[in-house]
């Protein structure tokens, strides 16, 4: 522990968890410090995605536990060890602006399998161990919020850890991404590049491929990326919210491409996974729930995992309020008399933090009266975000922004709107911090 006492990262550790319990996770027990050096408490992480997802997502909170246990400035500083940068990433152009690339808690281990997913699970978990070889493509579909995306990591994971430090070729991403970046090679005349970065890899995996549909140009380099990569073994996996005949604008010779390996739906969980799902989410969050909790929550929100977490996730924060005491009475509070909906969830203060935290600005800052451009365009942001996922009102929107009037709210979204349809790098951004709040678990 280095200069770092146990005790005092014990009690780091602590504070963080009292403080921001939904951050918390088992793994952190795994973290080590290894010295505290000039305001600098640097932190060593078993692997790189943990490294990035700390870095991401609890960086603020780190601090701040630090700072409440030592009593003085601190930052904390993650790092992984080399061998684990060298092959614990799997290669993806968002990692250039060090985006979380992979969700530690997307793994197997952490996947519940019931009747609606045993196929897909099963098939990912064999690609996985014999990439190339198995099922090329694998195709995975179902509807929003149904583990697609925590599969595909999964899958992702096990390709990592079957390197065995030989990090494979691994090149994950949104459609989204990979049309934004052929668009990109193509204006900076670096096509060849981009082909070369796509066409030698191990494995190629693309997360909710149905927005290629709309793509014309894309499309039809994804059709000679689908080729090369086919030819030569290496495995493609990708997801969609359909089925390939079912997707929009899709060309019979990917449609029929992309049934050449293996097609799974994935169905939603009935009552007895929803109630697996939620004792494993709460085990992730170090939260332990009563039987007729589960129950409750698995009984009442029955569309899919992402609004179930996202009950979870209500019902931890308002337990919250009573000490951390969960029992029916809170879930029942927490959860109202209606069934939640997933867009329902996003609280005005989550998204204040989320975007305080992505733009390094103080949450005090855009909730006051200052009207300098670089607080007025967070603000702009929160105002439209606030409009988009809650079901506030603009003037109720306006208030929480420093007493703002509603034309002013108004004129936000509609700026944002606009400069959206203009600009990639905003849209892009957007997405992510919409991705974000309903990946939330406060
Ligand atoms: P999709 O990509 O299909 O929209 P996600 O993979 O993002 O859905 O899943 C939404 C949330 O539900 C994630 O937090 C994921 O971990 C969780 N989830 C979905 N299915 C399962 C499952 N079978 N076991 C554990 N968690 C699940
Ligand atoms: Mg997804």
């Amino acid at each position: 522990m280095g200069n770092v006492s146990p005790r005092i990262w014990s009690d780091i550790l602590l504070a963080l968890r009292s403080e921001c319990p939904e951050l918390a996770r088992p793994w952190f027990n795994a973290l080590e410090p290894t010295d505290l050096q000039f305001g600098v408490m640097r932190v060593r992480t078993p692997t790189e995605t943990q490294r990035q997802y700390l870095r991401q997502q609890c960086q603020v909170a780190f601090n701040q536990a630090a700072q409440t246990t030592l009593n003085r400035l601190v930052t904390v500083e993650f790092v992984a060890p080399p061998e684990a940068i060298m092959t614990d990433r799997p290669l993806s152009f968002e990692e250039e602006g060090d985006k979380p690339i992979l969700n530690p808690d997307y793994t197997f281990d952490n996947f519940v399998i019931g009747p609606n997913n045993r196929l897909a699970h099963a098939a990912s978990v064999a690609v996985g161990d014999a990439p190339g070889r198995v099922y090329n493509p694998l195709f995975l579909h179902g509807s929003v919020g149904l583990g697609k995306t925590h599969l595909l990591q999964a899958v992702c994971h096990r390709l990592v850890a079957n390197g065995n430090g030989h990090g494979p070729r691994i090149l994950y991403l949104t459609c989204e991404t990979f049309t934004n970046h052929f668009v990109e090679a193509i204006e900076r005349g670096a096509l060849h590049q981009f082909r070369y970065r796509y066409r030698h890899v191990d494995a190629l995996v693309i997360d909710d491929i149905q927005f290629l549909g709309a793509r014309e140009r894309s499309r039809e380099e994804f059709f000679h990326t689908f080729n090369t990569l086919y030819q030569s073994q290496k495995q493609i996996i990708l997801s969609a919210d359909e089925a390939p005949n079912g997707i929009n604008g899709l060309e019979d010779r990917l449609v029929s491409r992309f049934s050449w390996g293996l097609v799974v739906r994935i169905d939603p969980p009935c009552l007895e996974t929803r109630m697996a799902i939620l004792h494993k989410k709460a085990t992730l969050r170090c939260a332990e729930l009563p039987e007729d909790v589960i129950h409750f929550i698995a009984a009442t929100v029955e569309s899919n995992t992402r609004e179930l977490e996202g009950a979870l996730t209500k019902v931890l924060a308002t337990s919250q309020q009573y000490g951390g005491l969960v029992n029916l009475d809170i879930a029942k509070k927490a959860l109202g008399d209606h069934l939640p909906a997933a867009r329902r969830l996003v609280g005005i203060t989550d998204i204040l933090e989320v975007v305080t935290q992505h733009f390094n600005v103080r949450p005090a800052d855009l909730q006051g009266k200052r009207r300098n451009r670089s607080l007025a365009f967070p603000r702009q942001i929160c105002m439209y975000l606030a409009r988009e996922l809650t079901a506030m009102s603009l003037e109720e929107i306006g208030g929480y922004f420093g007493g703002r009037d509603h034309t002013t709210v108004l004129h936000a979204t509609r700026t944002i709107a606009e400069q959206r349809t203009q600009q990639a790098d905003l849209h892009q951004s957007l997405l992510q911090l919409t991705e974000a709040l309903h990946h939330r678990i406060p």
